[in-house]
C-alpha cells in the first residue's frame, strides 16, 4: 500500500514540504523578553526534518524589541488585554490582534501551528490572566494565538509542552497530515466523487477516533450529488477535523485492527491468524505498542492485497522515522 499524497521529508527543493507555523523562540531564536529562547528539541531538531517550519515572534514583529519589559494578560479571561507587567499603561492588545489577523491570511497555506505555551501572545490555552489589581483572575488564550485560531478553526494547533505526551503528539501529527490532504482536495476543486473518495480513504482512521464520527460523516457524504458540493464540503471538512481532535483510544484502535483482520481471513492460515489475534490482544492489554500488530498487518496486506484496504490510509499514513504508535 502506498500513498502518493504523503510528501517525503523536506528536500533541498522543499517544494512538497508541509509547512507549519511555529513560535520562533521554540526554534532557539533569542526573541524572548529577556533576550533568551525556549529551544524545544523535538520541534527544532526532529519535526524540522519532516516539515518546513515558519518561525514567527509576534512581540518582536509589533516592535517590542529584545530585550523588552514583559507583558501579561489582564481583565476578563474570555477577552483579556495584553499589558505591561510593570507598566499597565502599555497596552499591545490591538497590535498583537492585528498582527495575528495579518499573519493568519499570510500563512493560509500552512497545515498546522506549534505555539509556545503560557505566553500572553502565543499561548493556545490556560494562559494566566490577572485582575487589574494583579490577582489571578483565570485562564485565557494569547492574543496572537486567538486570532490565528479564530481565522482558521480547522487548522491543527498544539503547544510544545503537550507534544511531549505521545498520544497528543500522534494526534497532532495525524491531524496535520489529514489537514494537508484536505487542503489538497480543496485546491484541486472538490467534486461529489472526490469527496466520497476522500471519506473512503479515511474510514478506518475515523473509526479509530470514534464510530459515531464515521457514521455521521458517512451520512454527510451520502448527500454528495444531491446538494451544492461546496457547501457540503465546507460542513464535512469542519466535522472531519473536529472528529480527529478526539483522541483515538486503545479500545478503538483494537476495533479497527479486528475490522481490518476481517479482510485477511480468507488469506491467512490458522497459525498466522492466531498470531495476529494474539498480538492485537497484547496491544489491547497494554503489553506491546500499537506499531507491533500494525507492522505485522502491513506485512500480511503486502502479501495479500485487498482493494478496500489498499484505499485505506490507516496503516500507512505515518511518516517513517517519527516513531509514532511506538509507546505502551
Ligand atoms: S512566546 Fe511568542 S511572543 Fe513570546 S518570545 Fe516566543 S514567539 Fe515571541
Amino acid at each position: 500500500m502506498t500513498d502518493a499524497s504523503i510528501p517525503p521529508p523536506n528536500t533541498a527543493e522543499g517544494s512538497t514540504a508541509i509547512r507549519l507555523g511555529v513560535s520562533a523562540c521554540l526554534l532557539g531564536q533569542a526573541v524572548r523578553f529577556d533576550a533568551g529562547h525556549k529551544h524545544d528539541r523535538f520541534v527544532a531538531d526532529i519535526l524540522s526534518d519532516y516539515f518546513e517550519l515558519l518561525p514567527v515572534c509576534p512581540e518582536v514583529a509589533i516592535g517590542l524589541g529584545t530585550p523588552r519589559p514583559p507583558i501579561r494578560l489582564v481583565g476578563d479571561p474570555s477577552d483579556p488585554h495584553a499589558v505591561g507587567t510593570r507598566d499597565p499603561g502599555v497596552d499591545v492588545t490591538d497590535a498583537l490582534a492585528e498582527y495575528g489577523h495579518t499573519m493568519a491570511r499570510r500563512l493560509e497555506g500552512i497545515s498546522g501551528y506549534i505555539l509556545k505555551s503560557k505566553s500572553p501572545s502565543c499561548g493556545m490555552e490556560r494562559v494566566k490572566v490577572y485582575s487589574e489589581s494583579g490577582m489571578p483572575a483565570g485562564q485565557g488564550t494569547g492574543i496572537y494565538a486567538a486570532e490565528i485560531m479564530r481565522h482558521n478553526p480547522l487548522l491543527p494547533v498544539e503547544e510544545e509542552g503537550r507534544l511531549n505526551d505521545p498520544v497528543l503528539r500522534e494526534n497532532f501529527i495525524e491531524r496535520v497530515y489529514a489537514y494537508r490532504r484536505w487542503q489538497e482536495l480543496m485546491a484541486e476543486g472538490v467534486t461529489a466523487e472526490s469527496l466520497v473518495g476522500f471519506h473512503t480513504r479515511h474510514k478506518l482512521i475515523l473509526m479509530a477516533h470514534g464510530k459515531e464520527h464515521l457514521r455521521e460523516l458517512g451520512r454527510m457524504v451520502a448527500r454528495a450529488g444531491s446538494e451544492p458540493i461546496e457547501r457540503l464540503a465546507e460542513a464535512y471538512g469542519a466535522r472531519f477535523m473536529a472528529a480527529l481532535r478526539h483522541k483515538a483510544t486503545r479500545r478503538q484502535h483494537t476495533d479497527v485492527l479486528f475490522h481490518a483482520l476481517g479482510y485477511l481471513k480468507r488469506h491467512l492460515d490458522a497459525d498466522d491468524k492466531a498470531e495476529m489475534v494474539e498480538l492485537i490482544h497484547e496491544y489491547r492489554q497494554g503489553r506491546v505498542p500499537l506499531i507491533v500488530p500494525v507492522t505485522l498487518m502491513r506485512h500480511h496486506f503486502r502479501r495479500h492485497p485487498e482493494p478496500y484496504m489498499d484505499r485505506q490510509l490507516y496503516l500507512t499514513w505515518q511518516p517513517a522515522g517519527l516513531s509514532l504508535w511506538n509507546h505502551i
